[in-house]
């Protein structure tokens, strides 16, 4: 029964991750969303916990999708799971320099792992965490790109609320 692994940093989940989640949720028997815990170039704005915690809510209607935090080589994780493929998603051209680099960077430490990538719904082509950050920081209108938790948590951590 083959599963997916989905990782990434989802500082804070939003609906492009959320999109990519439900549609390998179709694909596979069962997706992984795997939080990262501390990705060396970031600056994050929310714990590992509260990560997983808006995911999982965030994720809730999914019912073979699960959500769990992890640490170290994403190659690592994908086995301890039983996953052959590692879903990730892609918005404009400039992902796929990245995130071809990082499939053959795994394909070369796991060879059985494939990667699949998802293209983004139009919906949310231009939508990134940082740039929801920004937009919330500065007090604009976020709901159309949140979950209704995630948007609270965003507002509360920028004390707009
Ligand atoms: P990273 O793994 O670089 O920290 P993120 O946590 O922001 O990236 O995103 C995790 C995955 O979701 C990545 O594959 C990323 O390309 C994808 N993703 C992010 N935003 C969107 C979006 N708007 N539409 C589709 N996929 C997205």
């Amino acid at each position: 029964m083959p599963i997916a692994l989905y990782p990434g940093s989802f500082d804070p989940i939003h609906n492009g991750h959320i999109d990519i989640a439900e549609r390998a949720a179709r694909l596979f028997e069962r997706v992984v969303v795997a939080v990262y815990d501390s990705p060396s170039s970031k600056h994050l704005l929310f714990s590992t916990d509260e990560r997983v915690a808006l995911a999982t809510a965030s994720l809730s209607h999914i019912t073979n999708a699960q959500v769990m935090a992890y640490r170290g080589l994403t190659v690592d994780i994908a086995h301890e799971i039983g996953a052959t493929a590692i879903v990730r998603g892609l918005r404009a051209t400039s992902d796929y320099e990245y995130e071809s680099q990082l499939a053959l960077t795994n394909k070369a430490l796991a060879p059985d792992l494939d990667a699949v990538m998802l293209i983004t719904n139009l919906r949310y082509a231009y939508l990134s965490a940082s740039i929801l950050k920004e937009v919330a920081a500065l007090g604009g209108d976020i709901s159309r790109w949140t979950p209704p938790m995630v948007r609270e948590a965003l507002l509360k951590r920028y004390e707009k609320l």
